[in-house]
């Protein structure tokens, strides 16, 4: 009997120290994921996913099964978006053009910038991009540029403005006019939430406008608005404010802004367009 009780307190042991011991580990295992928060905030920060990031679902996968949790962020980093929007981009003017208020500043250079940036950023949303010029220097008329937008879902003209007037600050899209409805009718739109953000970005102490202009024969007055409406392409002329404002000049010269600028940009395309973030 002494045996059999002896074996039963053993075995009472051995089955308490299983059920004490490997909770313990659970929880060291645990402690282990959660040394590494920088890596997952990392993860969800490229995902930009609302879904991914509810701490409700995020608490429940901690609990249940960790190890899930890591390869989640991966699978939704592939985003695909069955739309195919293409855009072709214009930096205004060549060369070293319009000079602002400081004289370091060219608005040429500035566009080129700018729509190099927004390239970049329009890619990270699975945008099909495409430039009018290879170079800084390549001069081209502007008609011709419009023309470049066959095939293509949107034009944009990336410029800055000048005034008599220190005081101009205001963001201005000049959109494709009425005279092809169809045209108009998805340049105003896109134009007006682009005039917005840049209000926003930029700060500028006037309201944003949208603009048409058509010469005497009805077509668009601006050329490559003309030049996109010839291929039937809606175009949007994008003034980032004005150079001969001083303060906005000085803005205009820091990269880091135009980078911002760009950012914001391709953010307003993407949901105008419904893409999701792709990289
Ligand atoms: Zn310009």
């Amino acid at each position: 009997m002494n045996n059999v009780k002896r074996k039963i307190i053993a075995g009472i042991l051995a089955v308490v120290m299983v059920v004490t011991l490997v909770p313990m580990m659970a929880f060291a295992a645990d402690e282990g994921n959660q040394t590494q928060p920088g890596t997952d905030a990392a993860q969800e920060e490229e995902n930009k996913d609302p879904a991914a990031t509810e701490p409700e679902q995020q608490a429940e996968q901690e609990e249940t099964e960790p190890p899930v949790e890591k390869k989640k962020p991966k699978k939704k980093k592939r985003v695909v978006n069955k739309k195919k929007v293409k855009i072709m981009l214009d930096a205004g003017h060549a060369g070293r053009y319009n000079r602002g208020y400081f004289r370091r500043y060219y608005e040429s250079q500035m566009n080129w910038s700018l729509t190099n940036y927004l390239k970049n950023e329009l890619k990270k949303y699975g945008f099909t991009v495409g430039m009018t010029k290879k170079s800084l220097w390549q001069d081209m008329s502007v008609y011709r540029r419009g023309k470049k937008a066959r095939g293509y879902h949107l034009f944009i003209s990336i410029h800055s403005n000048w005034s008599g007037s220190k005081r101009a600050d205001y963001p201005l899209a000049i959109v494709s006019s009425k005279h092809k409805k169809k045209l108009y009718k998805k340049a105003q739109p896109i134009g007006k939430k682009l005039a917005n953000q840049i209000r926003a970005t930029m700060r500028t102490r006037q309201k944003a406008q949208v603009w048409i202009k058509r010469q005497r024969d009805g077509r668009d007055w601006y050329g490559v608005i003309r030049g996109a409406a010839a291929v039937n392409v809606p175009a949007v002329i994008l003034e980032h404010s004005f150079h001969s404002n001083p303060s906005k000049c000085k803005w205009l010269m820091k990269e880091a802004n135009l980078k911002r600028m760009a950012a914001a940009e391709a953010k307003v395309l993407a949901k105008h367009y419904g893409m999701k973030r792709v990289k």
